[in-house]
C-alpha cells in the first residue's frame, strides 16, 4: 500500500518524502540493497519494504537478484531506472538559449539552441519571444525522448520563488516572472534558477555532493559566479551572488577594478577588466585568448597577468572555504583552463594553509575542476528541473 500524498503510483506523482530520499540515495550512490538503504537512512525494515515496493509500482526503481549471490539468501538490489522521467534544461545567456534534455540520471539525451529575440529599445530582451522560445526548444527535444516531464530555465542573475527573475543584468531584465508564462504555455512542472545555483544542484546530485554535504562552487567567465551547498542543500537565494567575495583585496598595489577598488579579486579575475588592463598594456586590443596563446609562447608579461587571476583565484577559494567551513570548493567555468594551467592557484591555496611555528595543519582542500560549456550549464538547469519533478 502506498501511503502518504497521494495513492496515485509514484510514476504520475511528485515523490513523497521518503521516496525521494530513496531515489535520491540510488541516484547518487548508486544501486543497493533493501537493507543498506533503511541502514543510511534510518528507515525501519517494513517501511523501506513499503518505500521500495511503491518505487518500483511506480516505475522509478527494479529490483533484481544480486548477479553473484554468496552463500545464504541471495540479495535483492533496488536500482533506480534512468528513463523514468525526462526533462528539458535551458541556460540563457545574453543572446542565446542552449537547450538540453537529460533522463533522471542527468545524462544528455539531445541538445539544441537557438538565438534569443532581438532586443527592444532600452537592451531589454523581450519575454514573451522568449518564453515562446523556450518553449520551441522544449518542443524540437521532445521528440528524443519518451515523455518530458518538465522543464529548468537557468539565467544569470537573482532570482526568487523558482520563477521570477528579480534582477537579470543579462538580458536587461528585472522582475520578469518567467516561469509563470513558460508553465501556461507548456502546461509542464516549470522552475527557474540561477545558473550558478543550478550548477549547484547538479554537482549535489552528481559530483561534490557524493562526498561532500557542504561546498562553495566558484566560476569564472563574464563574471564571478558563486554558489554555495550547506548540509546537503543548494542554497537558493544567496545575500549578494558572490559580490563580496568578488571584491575582497588581494594586493592594495594592484590594478583597480570597475569599481575603483585597487587590487581587489576582481580587477585580476573578471574578463571585462583582465582584458581592458592587458590591451591598455600592449596598445592594442587583447582579449584572454590571446593572453593564453602569448603564455604558450613563453610571453612573460601575458604568464605574469594569468598567473596573478590564478593567485587572485587561490585567495577566493581559500577564503570561501575558509567562511564556509568546508573543504571542498568546485571551480568551474569557460574561462577556468586560462587560471588553472597556472601554478600560482595552487601556490596560493597552499600558502594560506600552511600552519604557523607552533601549529598543526588543520585541513586539506579539495579543489575540483569541471570546465564547463553551454551544454553543461543547460544540463544543470536540466539536473534542477529534475529535482524540481521529484519534489526535491
Ligand atoms: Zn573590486
Amino acid at each position: 500500500m502506498v501511503t502518504g500524498t497521494s495513492e496515485r503510483p509514484a510514476g504520475e506523482r511528485g515523490l513523497t518524502a521518503g521516496e525521494l530520499a530513496v531515489t535520491r540515495q540510488l541516484l547518487v550512490h548508486g544501486p543497493a540493497t533493501r537493507g543498506d538503504l533503511g541502514d543510511r537512512l534510518n528507515l525501519s525494515y517494513a517501511s523501506m519494504s513499503r518505500l521500495a515496493r511503491a518505487l518500483i509500482v511506480g516505475g522509478m526503481a527494479t529490483e533484481d537478484l544480486e548477479p553473484a549471490a554468496a552463500i545464504g539468501r541471495p540479495r535483492q538490489i533496488l536500482t533506480a531506472v534512468p528513463s523514468a522521467r525526462h526533462v528539458v534544461g535551458v541556460k540563457l545567456t545574453g543572446d542565446t538559449a542552449y537547450g538540453v534534455v537529460c533522463d533522471l540520471f542527468g545524462e544528455v539525451k539531445a541538445t539544441t539552441r537557438a538565438a534569443l529575440p532581438r532586443r527592444e529599445e532600452g537592451g531589454v530582451v523581450p519575454i514573451a519571444a522568449t518564453v515562446k522560445l523556450v518553449a520551441q526548444l522544449a518542443s524540437r527535444l521532445a521528440p528524443k525522448v519518451p515523455t518530458v516531464d518538465g522543464i529548468g530555465v537557468s539565467v544569470g542573475g537573482v532570482i526568487v520563488d523558482g520563477s521570477v527573475v528579480r534582477e537579470g543584468t543579462f538580458l536587461g531584465w528585472r522582475d520578469v516572472d518567467l516561469g509563470g508564462p513558460l508553465r501556461d504555455r507548456t502546461e509542464l512542472p516549470v522552475i527557474v534558477t540561477n545558473d550558478v545555483t543550478a550548477l549547484a544542484r547538479e554537482q549535489l546530485w552528481f559530483g561534490a555532493g557524493r562526498t561532500h554535504s557542504t561546498f562553495g562552487i566558484v566560476t569564472v567567465g563574464a563574471g564571478l559566479g558563486v554558489g554555495v551547498v550547506r548540509n546537503g542543500v543548494a542554497v537558493e537565494e544567496l545575500i549578494d551572488n558572490g559580490h563580496l567575495l568578488a571584491h575582497s583585496p588581494v594586493d592594495s598595489s594592484g590594478p583597480s577594478c570597475s569599481l575603483g577598488h585597487r587590487g581587489c579579486v576582481a580587477a585580476y579575475l573578471n574578463r571585462e577588466d583582465l582584458e581592458r588592463q592587458a590591451s591598455a598594456a600592449a596598445g592594442h586590443p587583447v582579449t584572454i585568448g590571446d593572453l593564453v596563446r602569448a603564455r604558450a609562447g613563453g610571453d612573460q608579461a601575458a604568464t605574469r597577468r594569468l598567473d596573478d587571476a590564478a593567485r587572485a583565484l587561490g585567495h577566493v577559494v581559500a577564503s570561501f572555504a575558509g567562511a564556509l567551513q568546508t573543504t571542498c570548493i568546485v571551480l568551474g567555468g569557460e574561462d577556468l583552463a586560462a587560471f588553472t594551467d597556472s601554478p600560482a592557484l595552487q601556490e596560493a591555496i597552499d600558502d594560506r594553509l600552511r600552519p604557523g611555528p607552533l601549529e598543526t595543519q588543520r585541513c586539506t582542500l579539495d579543489v575540483l575542476t569541471t570546465p564547463l560549456t553551454f551544454t553543461d550549464w543547460a544540463r544543470g538547469a536540466a539536473v534542477a528541473g529534475i529535482q524540481h519533478v521529484l519534489g526535491a
